[in-house]
C-alpha cells in the first residue's frame, strides 16, 4: 500500500532533505547488486546522519508496520541489502571515527565507516584492524558486522564477530541499545551483541561498534606455490601452521582454472612460472616485531617442502610490488569468473581436514551432472572456507547452463553437510538461500532462531524475507 503523504512528511523531516528521497532515479543506484541476481524496488531511500535519526525512523515503521532494509555498502553476494518494498536505509552518512584509544587497542565507529577508513585510521595510530576482503573499498562497518565478514586474515585474527567488543544498535520499535563496552572481559548475562552480529539486518539496525586493533605488523612475507593436488596444498597448510605458528596469517588456493581466467581477463597480471601447474597456494606470514628477516624464514621453511613432493614450484615475492602482484591474482579470481561467462556460485566451509575427499567428490558429482563444467574451487582453504564456482562448460550457452542453477547448489549443500561443513561459510543467507534454512537448519535451530526473531521484531518490519522465514 503507498505511504500516505502525511507519513512521508514525517519521516522527510526526521532526516532532512539530504537523507530523504523518492525518486526512482537516484533510488535505483542502490538497487544495483553485486551479482546482478536480484532486482530490488523500494518507495524510499532514507539515509539518516546519526542514531538518533535511526531510532525515530524506526519508531515510525514499527507503528506503521513499514518494512525497512538496511544497506551498507551493498557489496553482499546474498541479496540481503536489496529491498523487496518499503524503506532502504543506507547507513553511509553514519561515518564517522568516533574514538581510538591506544593503550586499549580499540577504535570505535559508526557503522556507516568504510572498511579501508578505518583499517587507514588504525595505521595512521601504528596500530592495526585486520579485516581485509576485496571489497573493502566500499563495503561498510556495519555491512561486516551484519554478516558477520571474513577475509583472508580470519586464519589468524578470526572474523568479525571475533573481531567485535561492543555495538550499538537500534532495536526495531526505536529503542536504541547502548551496548558500546570496550571491555575484553564482560560477563554480564547473555551476550547480545553476537545476536546482532551475522543477523543480516534482521534483527535491528547496527549503528556503532568498537572494534579490537592490534599491533601492526613490521615484516610481511608471500609466497605463491604450486601443488599436484589439494592434498599436497593441505601438507603445505599443516607444515606452514606448525612451522609458523600464530605468524601464519593467510592461506589462499585456486586452481590451474582460475589462474587460466585471471590471466586470460584481467590486464596487468603474468603466471610467476614458466610451466603449468595443477593448484597452487598464496600464504603470508606476518610478524610485529621489527628487523625481523621473514623473507628468508619463508624461503628455509619452503625448501623441505619439494623433497616431500607437497610443492612442485614456489616464489617468495621479494618486495611488497611483488607481494601485490601475487594477491592480485587471488583477489581477481571472482572478477576473471563474471567475465568468463555463467558460473553458479558457492561459498561453502567443511573442516580443513575433509577438504581434498570434498573436493574430489563434488566434483565428480558435478561433471555427472552437467559434463563439461568447468570447476574453480578457491578461497580461505586455511578456514575450510571454499568458493566451490562452477563456469559454464565452453560448448554450452550461458542461459541454458543457468537452468542448472538449483539442481548444481543442490549436489554442492548436500555434500558440504556430508562432510560436515555449512553452506555458508561468510558471505551470510540474505534471500538467496534462505530456501536452504530450512533444508540444513531446520528443527531447535532455526526454531529458536525464529522465537529470537519474533521477540525482537514482532512486526517483522526489518528485512524481511531473508534469513528466516517468519
Ligand atoms: C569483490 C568482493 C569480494 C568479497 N570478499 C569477501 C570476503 O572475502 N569475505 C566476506 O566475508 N565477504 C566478502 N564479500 C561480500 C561482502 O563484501 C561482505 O558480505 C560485506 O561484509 C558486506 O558489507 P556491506 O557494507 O557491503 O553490506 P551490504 O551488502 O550493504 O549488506 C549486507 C547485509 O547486512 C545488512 N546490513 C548492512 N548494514 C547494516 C547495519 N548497519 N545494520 C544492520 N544490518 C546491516 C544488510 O541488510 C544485508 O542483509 C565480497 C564482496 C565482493 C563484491
Amino acid at each position: 500500500m503507498p505511504l500516505s503523504a502525511a507519513l512521508l512528511q514525517t519521516l522527510h523531516s526526521i532526516v532532512g532533505d539530504k537523507g530523504f528521497t523518492t525518486n526512482q532515479g537516484e533510488i535505483a543506484p542502490y538497487l544495483q547488486e553485486s551479482r546482478n541476481r536480484f532486482q530490488g524496488h523500494c518507495d524510499i531511500l532514507i539515509r539518516p546522519k546519526n542514531t538518533q535519526e535511526v531510532a525515530e525512523v524506526l519508531a515510525i515503521c514499527n507503528d506503521e508496520n513499514i518494512p525497512v532494509v538496511p544497506q551498507g555498502g551493498n557489496t553482499g553476494h546474498c541479496g540481503g541489502a536489496v529491498p523487496q518494498g518499503g524503506i532502504l536505509l543506507n547507513l553511509s552518512r553514519l561515518n564517522k571515527i568516533r574514538q581510538l584509544d591506544g593503550l586499549n587497542a580499540t577504535i570505535t565507529v559508526d557503522a556507516g565507516c568504510i572498511l579501508q577508513n578505518v583499517q587507514l585510521t588504525a595505521d595512521k595510530a601504528d596500530l592495526y584492524f585486520p579485516l581485509s576482503l576485496a571489497a573493502e573499498g566500499s563495503c561498510q562497518i556495519g555491512g561486516n558486522l551484519a554478516t558477520n565478514a571474513g577475509g583472508i586474515h580470519v586464519l589468524r585474527y578470526g572474523n568479525m564477530r571475533d573481531l567485535t567488543l561492543g555495538l550499538e544498535v537500534v532495536l526495531p520499535d526505536g529503542q536504541i541499545w547502548d551496548g558500546l563496552r570496550a571491555l575484553r572481559k564482560d560477563n554480564t548475562g547473555y551476550d547480545l551483541k553476537h545476536l546482532f552480529i551475522g543477523s543480516e539486518g534482521t534483527l535491528g539496525v547496527i549503528t556503532g561498534a568498537v572494534l579490537k586493533l592490534f599491533p601492526k605488523p613490521k615484516a610481511r612475507a608471500c609466497a605463491f606455490v604450486a601443488s599436484e593436488s589439494p592434498g599436497h596444498l593441505m601438507d603445505v597448510f599443516a607444515y606452514m601452521r606448525d612451522y609458523f605458528g600464530e605468524q601464519l596469517c593467510a592461506f589462499e588456493m585456486m586452481p590451474r582454472f582460475g589462474l587460466d581466467l585471471v590471466l586470460k581477463h584481467i590486464t596487468g597480471t603474468t603466471d610467476p612460472f614458466a610451466i603449468a601447474y595443477q593448484w597452487y597456494g598464496v600464504l603470508e606470514i606476518s610478524t610485529s616485531r621489527p628487523n625481523t628477516n621473514l623473507q628468508t624464514e619463508l624461503e628455509e621453511a619452503l625448501h623441505p617442502l619439494f623433497d616431500r613432493g607437497y610443492i612442485q614450484n614456489a616464489v617468495v615475492a621479494q618486495d611488497l610490488m611483488q607481494a601485490e602482484k601475487i594477491w592480485a591474482l587471488r583477489e581477481s579470481m571472482s572478477e576473471a569468473q563474471k567475465r568468463e561467462g555463467g558460473s553458479v556460485k558457492h561459498d561453502i566451509s567443511v573442516p580443513v581436514s575433509h577438504i581434498p575427499d570434498f573436493l574430489a567428490e563434488t566434483s565428480h558429482a558435478v561433471c555427472n551432472v552437467v559434463p563439461g563444467s568447468r570447476i574453480c574451487a578457491f578461497g580461505h582453504v586455511g578456514d575450510g572456507n571454499i568458493h566451490f564456482n562452477i563456469s559454464q562448460p565452453e560448448t554450452m550457452e550461458k542461459a541454458a547452463f543457468l537452468t542448472n542453477w538449483e539442481a548444481l547448489n543442490e549436489i554442492v549443500h548436500e555434500m558440504a553437510e556430508k562432510y560436515e561443513g555449512s553452506f555458508s561459510a561468510e558471505h551470510g543467507v540474505g534471500q538467496l538461500k534462505i530456501n536452504e534454512m530450512d533444508r540444513f537448519r531446520g528443527g531447535v535451530e532455526l526454531d529458536s532462531m525464529r522465537l529470537i526473531k519474533r521477540a525482537f521484531d514482532p512486526n517483522n518490519i526489518m528485512n524481511p524475507g531473508k534469513v528466516v522465514k517468519i
